[in-house]
């Protein structure tokens, strides 16, 4: 089961839909993908080409060519698509939890050209979705993809102190000039991008959220990429930097209402980054377990040591228990994605599992690759056994998208602001020993009636027992 992910996400979720196309996709993966995304993490990075050879500005990202392979095949298989088309994302992050058991980093994007689809598809006004949106769910390679900007260069945790990028009014849209600092996907046909009206309120309230393409109207740069980023990991995602000059931008929804719309994109990009720390810690314990099987040490084979053992099927039970965390992400996401604010209950307790379930998940998953490397030993350190590279893309997990410190914070925010423990509790319920919870609860209680400076001191152990608590009573819920 563990070497197989959609034996393991069949073995959680006997009724997970479209199986057949799961198979191909774990199928194609295995005899063919796996080498592509090896090569590409060891050698292929995407590389900027600036000008064409007539020197004119190009800013072409020139992949590996077997990158485009795999790239598309997701587009293809549905990974966006089938979320408007079947109006479920859980044909996406099934298909994200196969694909990232592979190749973590091209889950990248996938979500933000989903988390470019879904907002058009929301809020996008007629005429621009009948501009764009079809091209974003075409099934074929001419599929456009999409992307998410909104870290600048004093940082992506404090959006409303950071975002200096103005958008000025101009014909039937706006005009952005900034410069955004962090931007996966650079190069995409069509990005969403936070910038603040000229004249808007300070903080996150004057943010607002705007549609760019890569081209002008004119069939010009509409961006420019200044450099790609040389990264740990996520090899397979070009992550540059971008600059927009007098870029031209379409408001999505009402500019009073863009921290709504961010929030979403985030939504979205925080449940797949969970998904993706449970397929690559799964991947991990997977190679571990191979090689224990394999390595003699004291007459015996590794695995056959009680210590190790006793490790290996502890961190099984972890691995269901994210896993089940995760998945109820996705499940509460599921019924809440279409909502606008002012949101529902069910939205506010979707925000705290998502938080539990990114800061959990990418915490799990770099201890589980972090401890499959020690079972390699040695070996684990060199680039050909691959332990090394699952170390390595764990570490991004837990900072994009909102570092853990962020998740553990504003998780705190939504259960002082929103009592949403409370609904969180409730659903556990049935699944925990009512001493437990009512233990548990009265502890965040007492925690959330802290003074702030020692609230947030002290959240990360509150928090982190929430979330394994919360993960452990799922995970029962599932058996
Ligand atoms: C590979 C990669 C790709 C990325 N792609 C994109 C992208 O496509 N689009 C995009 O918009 N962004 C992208 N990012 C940026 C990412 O979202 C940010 O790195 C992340 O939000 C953190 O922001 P920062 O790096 O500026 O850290 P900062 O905000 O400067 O924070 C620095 C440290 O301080 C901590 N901190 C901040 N505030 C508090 C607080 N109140 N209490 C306690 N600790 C605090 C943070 O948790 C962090 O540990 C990408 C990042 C990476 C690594």
């Amino acid at each position: 089961m563990l070497r197989s992910p959609l034996s393991f996400l069949r073995n959680r979720i006997p009724e997970i839909p479209h199986l057949e196309l799961l198979a191909t996709e774990e199928e194609w993966w295995r005899g063919e993908g796996v080498g592509i995304s090896a090569d590409i993490d060891r050698g292929g990075t995407p590389w900027l080409r600036m000008f064409d050879r007539d020197g004119k500005r190009a800013d072409e990202i020139v992949y590996p060519r077997e990158y485009q392979t795999i790239l598309k095949r997701g587009y293809r298989a549905g990974v966006v698509w089938r979320a408007l088309e079947e109006k479920s994302l859980s044909p996406t992050y099934s298909l994200m939890h196969v694909i990232s058991f592979y190749d973590p980093g091209v889950c990248c994007p996938y979500t933000v050209s989903l988390g470019t689809a879904v907002p058009l598809a929301k809020y996008g006004s007629g005429e621009l979705q009948t501009r764009f949106l079809a091209q974003l769910l075409r099934k074929d390679d001419s599929v456009w993809q999409g992307a998410t900007w909104m870290t600048e260069i004093k940082g992506g945790s404090d959006l409303g102190a950071a975002v200096e990028t103005i958008a000025r009014p101009a014909g039937d849209g706006w005009r952005l000039t900034g410069e955004k600092y962090f931007t996966s996907n650079a190069g995409a046909e069509l990005a969403v991008v936070a910038a603040r009206p000229e004249g808007a309120a300070a903080g996150v309230r004057g943010v607002a959220l705007f549609l760019v393409p890569r081209n002008r109207a004119n069939g010009e740069l509409n961006y420019l990429v200044r450099r790609l980023k040389d990264k740990i990991a996520t090899r397979s995602v070009p992550t540059g930097e971008v600059e927009l000059k007098e870029s031209e931008g379409y408001l999505l929804g009402s500019a009073d209402r863009g921290i709504y719309m961010i929030l979403e994109v985030l939504n979205l990009s925080r449940v797949a980054n969970s998904v993706v720390s449970v397929a690559l810690a799964q991947r991990a314990m997977a190679e571990a377990l191979t090689y224990a099987e394999r390595r003699s040490a004291f007459g015996k084979r590794i695995i056959e040591h009680p210590l190790l053992r006793r490790q290996f099927e502890e961190r099984v039970n972890g691995l269901k228990a994210a896993f089940a965390l995760a998945w109820e992400s996705v499940r509460l996401l599921n019924e809440v994605w279409m909502e606008r604010p002012p949101y529902s209950e069910k939205y506010q307790l979707f925000r705290l599992v998502a938080h539990l379930a990114k800061y959990w998940t990418a915490e799990f998953a770099a201890d589980t690759a972090k401890w499959a490397m020690e079972v390699h030993g040695g070996l684990g350190v060199l680039a050909e056994y691959g332990a090394e590279r699952w170390l390595r893309e764990a570490m991004i997990l837990a900072i994009w998208e909102g570092t853990s410190h962020r998740q553990i914070l504003d998780g705190m925010e939504v259960m002082e602001r929103q009592r949403a423990h409370k609904l969180l509790f409730g659903r556990l319920e049935e699944h925990a020993l009512s001493k437990e919870v009512e233990g548990l609860e009265e502890e965040v209680e007492r925690h959330l009636r802290l003074p702030t400076e020692e609230r947030e001191a002290q959240a990360e152990g509150i928090f982190r027992k929430l979330a394994i608590f919360t993960a452990e009573t799922l995970a029962r819920r599932m058996k």
